[in-house]
């Protein structure tokens, strides 16, 4: 393999390790987690913020440079600290001390702010792309979520580096309860995917390859989506998996960790039906590529299906968002046809 990609497979593993141990140590922390509402109204906390920069610097300080898109800005953490309201970033950057003890303020603003690039202005050949905490209903609930690194070349990660902290490396464990260890998954094009554990930021374990077992026909349908209901439609997923025959039955979870469970063959299919916008004006909402990446390699690379409604492969190569896509659908191979056909069928592949 060549040293480039091994420095950069090995960069991703330990930053990921490190952010996993700064957002397990805030969810911790006693009493409600502090959060900020973001322009959009979603919520970003305290771990959102350290996992990028705790991220950013790791990737630096390995890599000499970093090229990344991540999904904050330090903006608001400028505005707080301008209008002389230094509480909620110093929760920040006593977070990053746990794994960046010699870190300042200014350190790690500008650690969250190289996650502003813009590869493709500058015409580089990859980047990075980063959610620091995808899934942060999830985070504050106490359930799913996930930290979510991948390196995109063309149109297509190829290294993808996946911290889980409260989903079990043991699958018979209930996904509704977290984990006390949690697991990171490391998948490299061509190569596979890898499980390791997410409590150690030294990242010194060694990973084991993920060998997904094939699907036994017959067997009933395990669906995964989201818990939020305004980010995939309920039901037309239901509307699929009765048009294929099966019993409508599905884990919900938060993030990311929907790709790892299908990956690991702990659910056979996850689906992300967009809903219709609220304001038609405003035009359908579109993916961001931080919330897909690092996760569509894990699961390619274990075997799966992954594309869009349309049977189209997601198209990375179009700046922050997958303008070229629409919807989702990841799948154990046998069923992916199937599934196609339903959404097909029931007209889902259009918008509206
Ligand atoms: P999930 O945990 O799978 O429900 O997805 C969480 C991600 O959904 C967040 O990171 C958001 O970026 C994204 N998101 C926000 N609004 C929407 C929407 N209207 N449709 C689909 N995804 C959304
Ligand atoms: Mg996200």
């Amino acid at each position: 393999m060549n040293s480039t990609i091994v420095q950069r497979t090995d960069a991703a593993k330990h930053a990921v390790a490190q952010a996993c141990t700064v957002c397990r140590a805030v969810q911790r922390e006693a009493g409600e987690t502090a959060r900020l509402t973001k322009d959009d109204r979603s919520p970003v906390s305290v771990a959102d913020f350290a996992s990028q920069a705790v991220i950013a610097h790791r990737l630096r300080e390995s890599l000499g440079s970093v090229s990344l898109i991540a999904e904050e800005d330090a903006d608001a953490l400028r505005t707080a600290l301008n209008a002389g309201d230094d509480v909620f970033p110093n929760r920040v950057l006593s977070a990053v001390h746990l794994v960046w003890p010699e870190a300042t303020i200014d350190d790690v603003l500008d650690a969250i702010d190289l996650g502003n690039a813009d590869p493709q202005a500058d015409g580089l050949h990859g980047f990075w792309t980063l959610d620091p905490i995808d899934g942060t209903k999830g985070f504050l609930r106490g359930q799913q979520y996930a930290v979510s690194l991948a390196w995109i070349e063309g149109a297509e990660p190829v290294i993808g580096a996946l911290g889980c902290p409260n989903l079990s490396m043991d699958q018979s464990e209930d996904l509704e309860r977290p984990d006390p260890t949690g697991t990171i998954f490391l998948a490299l094009a061509g190569d596979g995917a890898f499980v390791g554990p997410a409590d150690d930021p030294t990242a010194s374990f060694e990973m084991e390859k993920v060998l997904r077992l094939s699907r036994i026909a017959d067997t009933p349908i395990r669906l995964c989506e989201s818990v939020e209901k305004a980010h995939s439609s309920h039901e037309k997923h239901q509307a699929i998996v009765q048009h294929m025959g099966g019993t409508y039955d599905s884990a919900r979870l938060d993030s990311q960790a929907k790709y790892a469970v299908v990956a690991r063959a702990q659910a056979d299919i996850y689906l992300r039906l967009p809903r219709p916008p609220k304001d038609p004006s405003k035009g359908r909402y579109v993916e961001r590529i931080w919330d897909h990446a690092a996760g569509a390699i894990v699961a390619s690379e274990t075997g799966c299906a992954v594309t869009d409604l349309r049977g189209n492969p997601l198209d990375f190569s179009k700046g922050a968002g997958l303008e070229a896509n629409f919807g989702l659908v990841v799948s154990d191979r046998t069923l992916h046809g199937q599934v196609l056909g339903a959404v097909q069928a029931l007209g889902y592949d259009k918008e509206g």
